[in-house]
Parts: C-alpha cells; sequence; structure tokens
C-alpha cells in the first residue's frame, strides 16, 4: 500500500514529539508501506518566523514572507528525514519545491496548480522514505510559495490525490472531530465518520482541524481521510462520502467573527430559533443570525462566545 501520513506542528515539537512521530512512520514503513510523510513547521514556528519578520519591517513583501515561512516546514521535513535514518531507515526529505508541487503566485495563500509525481516515485522505487516539507510550493518563476495557514493539510491530501495513495491518514494532537473541540468544551463526543460536506462546512466556520482546501480537494477527487491523534493512536474519524450522516453534526466557533455555527443538514430556521431562545434564557443576546448551506450561526458578544457555544452544545448534542 502506498500510504501518506501528515503530521501537524503540536506532533514535532520538541526531540521527545518527533521520535513519536518518527515511530508511527517507521511502523508504517515496517508493515510493508510505501510512506510519503508530509510535516509542518515545530510547534510554534511559524507564529515566532511571523513575529521575527515584524520585528524588522513594517511591510514585509509577499514573497519574502514566503521565503521566510517556508523555512519552519524544510527544517522540519529534514529532522523528521534524520530521526528515521536514525531508527535505521533509508528517508529523504524534500522541500515543496523538490516534491513537485506546482502552485500560482499568489504568495500567502497559493493554491496547488499541479503535482508532478516523478521525483517521490523514483525515491519511493529506490526503497526510501519519503518526507516532504507541507505548506509550500513552487510557482512559475521558480519562487517558493505558501498555501496560507494550515496549509499542510492541503500539501497531503493533494499528494495522496496524485500519487493515488491507499490511505491518508492526518496527525494532529486531537484524535478525530468531535461535536465541538474538546479542549474548549466538556462532554463533546468524538465521531467516527464524517461526511465531506459537514467537515467542509465545519471548517469554514472556524474549526482549525483541518485547512478548508484540503477539504475541498478531498471532496473532488474522493480521497479518505483519517483524522488521528500522535499521541493516543486511537480510533479517529474518517472524512468520506456519507450518505447516511446524522442531522447535526456539531458545533463550532469562529474567534474572528464572534460567531457560533450549528453543523448539519438539519440546522434549519427551526434550530436557529431554538438557539436564539435558548441564549435569551442566559442573558445573552444574539446580535444577528445566518442560515447557510449545511448550518446556521448566531453572533453574540466576544466574552459571550464560549458560553454561548457550551450551552448550544449541551442543548443539541447532550
Ligand atoms: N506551519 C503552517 C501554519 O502554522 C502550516 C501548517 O501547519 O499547516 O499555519
Ligand atoms: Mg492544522
Amino acid at each position: 500500500m502506498l500510504v501518506v501520513q501528515k503530521f501537524g506542528g503540536s506532533s514535532l515539537a520538541g526531540a521527545e514529539r518527533l521520535r513519536r512521530a518518527a515511530a508511527i512512520i517507521s511502523d508504517s514503513a515496517m508493515a510493508g508501506n510505501d510512506v510519503v510523510a508530509v510535516v509542518s513547521a515545530r510547534g510554534d514556528t511559524t507564529d515566532e518566523l511571523l513575529a521575527d519578520a515584524k520585528r524588522i519591517s513594517g511591510c514585509p513583501k509577499a514573497r519574502e514572507l514566503d521565503a521566510l515561512l517556508s523555512t519552519g516546514e524544510t527544517g522540519s521535513a529534514a529532522m523528521t528525514a534524520m530521526q528515521l535514518a536514525d531508527m535505521g531507515h533509508d528517508s529523504v526529505s524534500l522541500s515543496g519545491a523538490q516534491a513537485g508541487i506546482r502552485t500560482d503566485n499568489i504568495h500567502g495563500s497559493a493554491r496547488i496548480t499541479d503535482i508532478d509525481t516523478g521525483r517521490i516515485l523514483r525515491e519511493l522505487d529506490a526503497g526510501r522514505i519519503v518526507v516532504v516539507a507541507g505548506f509550500q510550493g513552487i510557482e512559475d518563476n521558480g519562487d517558493t510559495t505558501t498555501l496560507g495557514r494550515g496549509g499542510s493539510d492541503t500539501t497531503a491530501v493533494e499528494l495522496a490525490a496524485a500519487l493515488g495513495a491507499d490511505r491518508c491518514e492526518i496527525y494532529s494532537d486531537v484524535d478525530g472531530i468531535y461535536t465541538a473541540d474538546p479542549r474548549l468544551v466538556t462532554g463533546a463526543m468524538r465521531l467516527e465518520r464524517i461526511d465531506y460536506g459537514d467537515m467542509l462546512a465545519l471548517a469554514l466556520h472556524g474549526s482549525q482541524v483541518l485547512h478548508s482546501r484540503s477539504v475541498e480537494a478531498a471532496m473532488r477527487s474522493g480521497v479518505r481521510v483519517h483524522l488521528l491523534s500522535s499521541f493516543t493512536r486511537h480510533e479517529g474519524t474518517v472524512m468520506g462520502f456519507f450518505p447516511d450522516r446524522p442531522a447535526l453534526c456539531g458545533v463550532t466557533r469562529d474567534k474572528a467573527l464572534s460567531t457560533v455555527s450549528i453543523i448539519g443538514r438539519g440546522a434549519d430556521a427551526n434550530i436557529l430559533a431554538e438557539t436564539v431562545g435558548i441564549l435569551a434564557h442566559s442573558d445573552i443576546i444574539v446580535t444577528s443570525t445566518e442560515l447557510f448551506d449545511g448550518g446556521c450561526s448566531i453572533r453574540v458578544s466576544p466574552d459571550k462566545l464560549l458560553p454561548a457555544l457550551e450551552l448550544t452544545h449541551r442543548r443539541f448534542f447532550r
């Protein structure tokens, strides 16, 4: 089998976690799979690089920002490959450009236009584990681009599609998709499966679990994505086409917009009205509402966002 395994920044922060991620890759290779790993920058590297840039320049050029931010993932890939070599594997790290990932020239939020898989396939043929730097590509002039925050997910899904991978796994610090972010809401329940459409609605309304473009890419190409934790090795959540999906699948908040959204094909005007009513009971004033394809949302003042999220979750998911 050809397996693509992506690791998020928190799964690679520090030597211990990096070893843990490498052990997952190693197990997969030892089981006889061809493995392409995709890695994010370690820990908070991207935020730190952004802060460094701001200290130096009030208005850095997007091209230079991409040149800088991409180093987070490039370094991460090299270190993962080193760790795998230490474990006795033949491994090679590749930048986005080396991996054949071509993009448009919109620096900071480039889209992958095409992937030339030649180099990756040659490395796999030679028996190597390939570690690709996520979040980056190369545009027609040869300049490095980045895909937008969270973009390594998209690198992984697009690679899985281009390579015709048998399995695509995305590892983070949470073991799948929950009815609400389990770090914010007690009693949130893990979903065994989630439909592409529901996941896209979650991603577009504030959930940070997956880059929304990665969901679009998975949907377009029919790649099934297994969302797993590199810490627990639990079951996780499978994202795919699931026509029998539940009427309501979860709630999410968007901090920037100060909204809480209820996601699911059954989240209609009645659910919206009920939500406004429940919140009014707790003295939370809803300042605006919206019905959209696949869900509904309410806006509250920023200090009421978390209580509104908890109350909404309690009403519909417990
Ligand atoms: N390192 C980038 C970010 O922090 C990309 C990613 O992790 O997916 O947004
Ligand atoms: Mg992410």
